[in-house]
């Protein structure tokens, strides 16, 4: 099976664990990278997996939804709180978890669904990655739940 990968760097964005016993739940940010990993069975007339001039919607996705956000869990009770309390100083973008796991799940859904349609179904998405920073980062994959690699 072919691959190919895309990376998105330094994308900032905020975040908290509601549920953390530490410093994690406190709102904070981080300048993620987010790498994609597509396949197919054949390759384009190229020869690509994918063609990485034409999944620019995954940048514009990224752009629209998490550049300058702040992510909560969709179960954080403080969202609409804080929404409501300064509604313009918000880019708030929710998710069943916003862990760097959570977070590499829900991508893969999304941008595995957007591959599929541009492609046709020729080509999928197979891993989301997640870096959080130099040291931290989650992977999700397609036939796993909760896979992570060191
Ligand atoms: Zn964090």
């Amino acid at each position: 099976m072919l691959s190919c990968k895309k990376t998105y760097f330094d994308v900032p964005f905020a975040h908290r664990q509601h549920l953390h016993d530490g410093h994690c739940s406190y709102i904070h940010g981080h300048n993620w990278d987010i790498s994609v990993t597509f396949v197919c069975d054949e390759t384009d007339e190229n020869g690509f997996v994918v063609d990485f001039g034409k999944v620019k919607f995954l940048k514009e996705w990224i752009g629209a939804h998490l550049d300058h956000a702040c992510l909560f869990s969709n179960d954080d009770p403080l969202v609409e709180k804080l929404r409501a309390a300064a509604p313009e100083a918000w880019k708030i973008y929710q998710v069943e978890q916003c862990s760097c796991e959570g977070l590499a799940r829900h991508l893969y859904n999304v941008f595995n669904g957007m591959v599929i349609e541009k492609t046709g179904g020729r080509a999928r998405v197979y891993c989301v990655e997640v870096s959080e920073d130099k040291k931290n980062s989650a992977l999700f994959c397609e036939d796993s739940d909760t896979r992570m690699l060191p």
